[in-house]
């Protein structure tokens, strides 16, 4: 079996650069090998409407398999690639199959991370990664009263919020002093935690978990003081490692992830990877080596290699965003908020209507917006810009963001700083 271009991983970034190959008009022969048995399907509802069973599977497939039959992609299904010779050009699969490549799209995403704890691995201890993984968690959750989710991170908040729904009484245990620690500032978190408690959620911060209790299947959490916290599913929801294994394997550069430079390029010849996976120089990162996982990352880097390998390579600046949705909350962030040195809030969170924006050195890098959608489009135009803007400026709701870009040189913005 050879194909010109070889997938490596059916998710959101393997799948949109088959769908851009062919949308640039690329006619070689293309395959996706992915070791989940479903074709494609979008990751994020997972945590959302289809856990809360508000969507059906077929409602959240990238494309229907029509789709994939009528543009001639193959795709190779239930089978993991655990090899790459990359002087062969060729990837081997556990079942021993070999694929032939022309140029090698790796886009594997990350495997969760598993408790690493006594009894991190019972039954009833349930990782977020996969429809296998949710399809297991929806039915052992119809059955348990008490749930314990483990991790304040977006995944872990979406189930929480999920569960409540289900009139499941969650408790929540974030290692840290507080919930996004990685990703937001604090004015987002203390309001995000706010409203878990507010619905009932046994929020802990700090949290020491010393073991999963149980014997043949999960029956409580047992945190470092010795208290034991009964439940019958315990989520964790503590991040992913990235699945380059065979990559760092064949050569490739990387550790956490895999390296690759702004064409998404791999140290290794005819090898790109892209997505969660991919160790990337991030010009919203002030060029830092970073990996994002998102949607918009992975789609994004999976049209920059489908036109690079169609003999039309471009540098990736593309502005990072992302969402999550938890109760009423519709979160939007635009940018990347890590190493800000000042933050501005614009709307007040009593109103549950807010943004928080961050800056560096006076210039606008990212915003949280919690159900301001316009504040969310305006400040796009905000970070894309890099504009600088003083606070008073920036939190005065009665001020339109988007009249801070200056529309041309004889038109200067409000409220804009000068450097
Ligand atoms: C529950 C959940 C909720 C999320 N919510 C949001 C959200 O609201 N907004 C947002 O922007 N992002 C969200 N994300 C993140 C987003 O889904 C990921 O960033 C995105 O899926 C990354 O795409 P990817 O192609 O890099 O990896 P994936 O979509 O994970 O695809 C990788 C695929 O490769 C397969 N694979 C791995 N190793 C191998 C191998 N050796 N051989 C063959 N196949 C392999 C995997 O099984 C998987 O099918 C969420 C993620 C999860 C899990």
């Amino acid at each position: 079996m050879k194909f010109e271009v070889v997938i490596v991983g059916g998710g959101h970034g393997g799948a949109q650069a088959a769908v851009a190959l062919r949308q640039q008009r690329f006619e070689g022969s293309v395959a996706i090998v992915g070791d989940e048995p479903e074709i494609p399907y979008e990751r994020p509802p997972l945590s959302k409407e289809y856990f809360a069973g508000e969507k059906t599977f077929d409602r959240i497939l990238i494309r229907p398999a029509k789709f994939y039959e009528d543009r001639d992609i193959t795709l190779l299904l239930n089978r993991r690639v655990t090899r790459v010779d990359p002087i062969g050009h060729s990837v081997l699969t556990a079942a021993g199959d070999k694929i032939g490549y022309g140029r090698l799209i790796w886009a594997a995403g990350g495997t969760p991370r598993m408790l690493p704890v006594p009894g991190g691995k019972l039954p009833g201890v349930q990782v977020v990664r996969t429809r296998a993984d949710v399809d297991a968690m929806k039915a052992l959750a119809e059955a348990a009263t008490r749930v314990v989710v483990i991790g304040g991170g977006y995944i872990g908040l979406e189930a929480a919020s999920v569960l409540t729904k289900l009139s499941k009484k969650v408790i929540l245990l974030e290692a840290l002093d507080r919930v996004l620690a990685r990703v937001a500032g604090e004015q987002l978190s203390r309001f995000i935690e706010g409203e878990h408690r507010h619905h009932g959620v046994d929020l802990r911060l700090n949290a020491r978990i010393e073991a999963i209790e149980g014997v043949d299947h999960a029956t409580g959490v047992r945190l470092s003081g010795g208290e034991v916290i009964p439940a019958e599913l315990v989520i964790a929801g503590i991040g992913i490692i990235p699945a380059v294994q065979p990559l760092i394997d064949a050569g490739v550069k990387g550790s956490n992830g895999v390296l690759v430079d702004q064409f998404c390029r791999t140290s290794l010849p005819d090898i790109f990877a892209i997505g969660d996976c991919a160790a990337h120089p991030n010009r919203f990162s002030e060029g830092a080596v970073i990996r994002i996982e998102s949607v918009q990352n992975a789609t994004d880097q999976a049209v920059l290699v489908a036109k690079a390998i169609c003999g039309d390579p471009r540098p990736y600046c593309v502005l990072p965003w992302f969402w999550s949705h938890q109760y009423d909350l519709r979160i939007q962030t635009v940018g990347l908020s890590t190493g800000h040195d000042s933050t501005v809030l614009r709307g007040h969170p009593n109103s549950r209507a807010f943004s928080v924006i961050y800056l560096r050195r006076g210039k606008v890098m990212a915003l949280d917006c919690v159900n301001a959608p316009r504040d969310y489009i305006q400040g796009r135009a905000l970070v894309a810009a890099g504009i600088s803007a003083c606070p008073a400026t920036l939190s005065n709701p009665a001020l339109a963001l988007k009249d801070l870009i200056p529309t041309s040189p004889s038109n200067p913005p409000i409220g804009r700083n000068h450097h």
